[in-house]
């Protein structure tokens, strides 16, 4: 014999309902089956019970939504006229007293609990009935009349030995597949209608299989089992095999509603196996939950939680050796019916922190006052604190006892995604660990938990891309074109979670479609940086990556803020790295403390290894004593176009329409692009510098960046025939212009000057850019790196491997 139990949504829809009935008409024994109300008929009975409660008269409108639902469902499922008028005729019956009781309700404005639960009761009462007319043979029965209730500290709890006593009677001489409402009992006393609280079908359904000694209890659900982690809330949760009673009756104590925690307890006692399983897909194993589970190796089966927990703190600078404190504690508490799931008391014994859930916490500081009222009078302890709004996430394996280091492991994920955990618990048994954090973090605790613990499968790297001009539209390109590649070859995931562009910001936790952003970001709200920056704190994202595509000062000057939200930071963007020394180094040490990274290889050479290869080389102990370098892909371009044929205005021009130049020349030709990659380096190379320290000598006169862009390109070309004279020398000369960036023991300097054609410089093509490193390693042939140093698709690429290199790939 079997007792299996279905859910709201396996009764919520005409899919759902008609898969139940092919699942009970095929198990082929005798049967139990344990039906919930509709699905999301309780919530409305309880909100309808409210506004009536309240004189609201669109009670009635929500009334009749219910009515109707119920019999649209009826006229759909039951094909046989008599079969369906006799059934309609026993729900408008049902409907009927529940109609008079609501307007009871709104004429005396009064809900009380007893009416409360009377009203909630109907919800059973008419899926039970639904569901015994669509199961050919079945026949119903009234849980009223043998789930019993009594009452005890303000509450209805379980009378096991009558119930099961009457269990035992009503069911022994069960011919026919059983139905029976689940939730709803009655008061063994008063015979007033109660039930087993939110969730409480399970609960119906185990008290019966256990009474019965049935073979299985079997939870049908909407899900595949039971799974790693609330698959609402973790995407890639997935479903566990098997668990034993005592995983999963922790797992369920901290938040997995899937099964309803006083379910697990019955059923252990008998040692009758739970399945777990999806109405929706009958085929899917499921979940077995069972004593013991052989050959499991896993130390954590799965993470749960629950929002709306208090922390009160119980403390004093005399509780030290007071023997009983938390005999007093607990005992007040127990007395008044409040439950305690987590306890954590440092070994200084000063302080006691207790978990309870929200709604308890008012009564619960005043339980705790009163009792210790003379303690806290004579000064010995303080008033109970109470924190509320947390969460507390719970992490459960039966194997974590033999697996040394998973706290570590666990606080270790926490700390390096900037979550501080505010009290924490393990008990001696090592099958839990659970923690409290502020509700604001939970999503994000979750995830990475769920990422370092279970999903080795895949890491996710979740991207917010600033900037969609040539470089930032480039890097999107190129992550839509290598998704697939990296998801099969790498496991990486590279989820684009935010596009923003000068003016309009998109965001999708779940990745934005990037055949799309740019419509969508035409058609979303206009956004600036403040609200950028709010939105990705706010989102408070796992393993997230802010990449800046942009030129702007403001967008720089979000990094801080984002760093020490443990957001990494790829800028593209030079302004924080050449800005102020010290915002830099703070910028560093903030990354490095958050355990975050701050990137920006693409700051000097576009996608060319010179800033990683500066610090590996420092890494490994050499120093960087000299450097050589032409740093500017637009000057070098424009060195090289320059001709008889060409005068020097039109290279400029040239250079900007072939997307070389910043989109401001004046920043390349008045050598501030250079003097900021030189900066850059320097400081890379280990010395102190700022811009101002830059000895130039440059070759434009001053006054011609004065003015604005527009006098700037109709001055130019007075200065074509200086340039042309000048060059006619060079070129009797055999030599070249390049403009070269030096560094030399800390002191830096740029200037144009006159290669030969003996240089390494001379034969830099194009806007290519050359580096040579002078080291104490490469001190006689100083190392060269050289290659494009500008342009969209080699700079994005490069963006994209500091990302990758994030991922640790
Ligand atoms: P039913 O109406 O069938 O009783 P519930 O809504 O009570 O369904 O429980 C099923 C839901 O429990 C799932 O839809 C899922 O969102 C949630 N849930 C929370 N934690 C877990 C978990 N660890 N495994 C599976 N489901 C979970
Ligand atoms: N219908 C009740 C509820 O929603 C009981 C249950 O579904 O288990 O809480
Ligand atoms: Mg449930």
């Amino acid at each position: 014999m079997k007792v299996l139990k279905f859910g709201g949504t396996s009764v919520g829809s005409v899919e759902s309902i008609m898969s139940l009935k092919k699942i009970v008409e095929s198990q082929g024994e005798q049967l139990i089956v344990v039906v919930s109300a509709l699905g999301g008929i309780t919530d409305k009975l309880i909100a309808t019970s409210r506004l009536a409660a309240r004189g609201d008269k669109a009670y009635r409108m929500e009334f009749e939504a219910m009515v109707k639902r119920h019999h649209d469902m009826i006229d759909t499922i039951i094909d046989d006229s008599e079969k369906r008028s006799s059934l309609t005729r026993v729900i408008d019956n049902l409907f009927e007293e529940l109609r008079s009781i609501y307007y009871g309700v709104y004429l005396i404005r009064d809900l009380s609990e007893k009416i409360q639960a009377a009203i909630v009761s109907y919800g059973e009462r008419l899926s039970s009935h639904i569901v015994a007319t669509l199961i050919d043979g079945a026949q119903r029965y009234n849980s009223r009349d043998f789930i019993k209730t009594l009452h005890k500290h303000g509450k209805n709890i379980l009378d096991s030995e009558l119930t099961v006593q009457l269990v035992k009677e009503t069911f022994r001489n069960q011919t026919k597949t059983a139905v029976v409402p689940g939730f709803i009992s009655t008061d063994r006393d008063s015979g007033e209608i109660t039930n087993l609280g939110r969730g409480g079908s399970d609960y119906t359904a185990s008290i019966i299989a256990a009474a019965l000694d049935a073979d299985a209890l079997e939870i049908w659900t909407d899900v595949d089992g039971f799974m790693t982690a609330d698959p609402k809330v973790i995407p890639s949760a997935y479903t566990i095999n098997e668990l034993s009673y005592v995983e999963a009756m922790e797992l369920c104590n901290f938040g997995a509603k899937v099964v309803y925690p006083p379910t697990i307890y019955p059923v252990c006692v008998k040692n009758i196996p739970i399945k777990v399983k999806n109405t929706f897909n009958p085929e899917n194993a499921g979940t077995t939950i069972k004593s013991h589970v052989e050959n499991d190796t896993k130390p954590i089966k799965g993470i749960s939680s629950i929002k709306g927990t208090t922390l009160i703190t119980v403390t004093g600078l005399s509780m030290v050796g007071v023997i009983g404190v938390n005999r007093r504690i607990f005992t007040a508490l127990a007395d008044n019916g409040i439950s305690v799931f987590m306890v954590s008391q440092a070994s200084s014994e000063n302080s006691t922190s207790i978990g309870v859930r929200d709604v308890d916490a008012d009564e619960a500081v005043e339980v705790l006052n009163r009792e210790f009222a003379k303690e806290i009078k004579t000064g010995a302890m303080f008033p109970m604190h109470a924190e509320s709004g947390l969460a507390t996430i719970a992490i459960v394996g039966e194997n974590m006892k033999h697996t040394p280091g998973i706290a570590g492991k666990l606080f270790g994920t926490l700390g390096r995604s900037g979550i501080s955990v505010i009290a924490c618990a393990q008990g001696a048994s090592e099958t839990n660990i659970s923690f409290v954090v502020h509700t604001k973090y939970l999503r994000k605790a979750l995830n990475v938990l769920h990422d370092s613990f279970f999903l080795s499968e895949y890491k996710v790297l979740n991207l917010f891309v600033c900037g969609i001009g040539t470089v930032g539209g480039n890097l999107i390109e190129q992550i839509k074109t290598q998704y697939d590649e990296l998801t099969k070859t790498q496991r990486l995931k590279l989820n684009v979670v935010g596009v923003a562009s000068s003016h309009n910001a998109i965001f999708n936790r779940d990745g934005i479609d990037l055949d799309n952003y740019k419509t969508l970001l035409a058609e979303s709200e206009p956004s600036s940086c403040e609200k950028l920056k709010q939105e990705i704190i706010g989102m408070n994202i796992f393993n997230s990556v802010f990449v800046d595509c942009t030129a702007s000062k403001e967008v720089a000057e979000m990094y801080q803020d984002l760093l020490e939200h443990n957001v990494s930071v790829v800028a593209a963007n030079k302004i924080a790295a050449s800005g102020d020394y010290d915002s830099y180094i703070k910028l560093k040490e903030t990354a490095l403390r958050r355990g975050v990274k701050f990137l920006f290889e693409t700051n000097v050479g576009a996608g060319l290894p010179i800033i990683g290869t500066i610090k590996d080389l420092r890494n490994s102990g050499d120093k960087i004593l000299k450097i050589e370098a032409v740093l500017s892909g637009t000057l070098n371009f424009i060195f090289n176009e320059i001709s008889a044929d060409v005068p020097f205005s039109e290279t400029v021009r040239r250079a900007k329409e072939q997307g070389y130049s910043e989109p401001d020349p004046r920043i390349d030709l008045s050598g501030k692009d250079v003097m900021r990659k030189l900066v850059i380096l320097t400081r890379e190379a280990g010395y102190k510098v700022e811009q101002a320290d830059v000895e130039k000598h440059l070759f434009i006169p001053n006054e011609f960046f004065e003015g604005t862009e527009e006098d700037f390109w109709k001055n130019l070309p007075s200065l074509d025939a200086g340039f042309e004279e000048k060059r006619k020398v060079l070129e009797a000369e055999n030599k070249r212009w390049r403009f070269v960036a030096k560094m030399d023991h800390g002191k830096t300097k740029v200037s144009l000057e006159a290669v030969d054609q003996h240089h390494p410089f001379y034969m830099l093509e194009g806007s290519n850019n050359i580096v040579l490193l002078t080291t104490e390693r490469y001190r006689e042939y100083p190392m060269l790196i050289q290659g494009y140093g500008a342009g969209a698709g080699v700079t994005a690429a490069g963006v994209f491997a500091n990302i990758m290199s994030i991922a640790n790939i």
